[in-house]
């Protein structure tokens, strides 16, 4: 099957703030790909108070990583409904156990990971505003809303996420140098992994579009 053969199966690693999300959206701007946030459903999830955001809610708060197996469940089941499909995972896996369980569903064709010091990090996570429904993110003094507060596609209100506050930001710093730079390891190991080093949204997208190019 043509569409199968050519798809395209891609992760996007970085730590909080690293501009996983930005980079997201454009390339689901410019490429056929659907794009996959576990921290998006699971913000759905919680904001919605289903069974799974009651269970999840305490991780998150805290800056913790919520169990493997629930983040395994709910994203296996995610990607079930996108098969023959381009897709990108961006928040999944994080720990050595989420990428063997889906490379055994999926083996992933490419893996992009942001490069961004901590001192930018935590400074632009200050200035974050976020639309929870759709998980559109808007940064004061470099990306805009059109209305100050407001989202631009829906005019609804803009929130700044609870885990934003400076203490949990530095806790989930901290998960990901201890649980997701195993995560590198593993892919760079397989060869998969392709590393992207600068301060800014602008400065890592051209090269990441001429790294996508070529496999779309
Ligand atoms: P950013 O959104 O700034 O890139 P982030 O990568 O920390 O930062 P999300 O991916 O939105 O943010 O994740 C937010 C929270 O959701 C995490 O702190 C964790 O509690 C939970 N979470 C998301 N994905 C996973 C996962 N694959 N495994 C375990 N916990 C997860």
């Amino acid at each position: 099957r043509m569409a199968a053969q050519a798809a395209f199966r891609a992760v996007i690693l970085g730590a909080p703030g690293s501009g996983k999300g930005t980079i997201s959206a454009r390339i689901v701007k410019q490429f056929d790909v659907k794009h996959i946030s576990s921290g998006d459903k699971l913000r759905y999830h919680i904001a919605n108070q289903t069974d799974l955001g009651k269970k999840v809610k305490k991780y998150l708060d805290s800056g913790m990583l919520v169990p493997d197996e629930t983040m395994i469940a709910l994203i296996s089941e995610e990607i079930k409904t996108l098969e023959g499909r381009n897709w990108l995972l961006d928040g999944f896996p994080r720990t050595v156990p989420q990428a063997e369980i889906l490379e055994s569903i999926h083996p992933i064709s490419l893996v992009i990971s942001l490069i961004v010091p901590d001192s930018v990090i935590l400074e632009r996570v200050k200035n974050r505003w976020t639309h929870l429904p759709s998980g559109r993110v808007y940064n004061i003094g470099f990306n805009d809303p059109k209305v100050p507060g407001k989202d631009d596609v829906t005019g609804e209100s803009l929130c700044q996420r609870p885990d934003d506050q400076p203490e949990i930001v530095q806790r989930r710093l901290d998960e990901y140098l201890t649980k997701t730079k195993s995560v590198i390891d593993y892919y760079q190991k397989r060869g998969l992994l392709r590393e992207f080093t600068g301060v800014s949204t602008n400065e890592l997208w051209p090269k990441i579009q001429e790294c996508i190019m070529p496999l779309l």
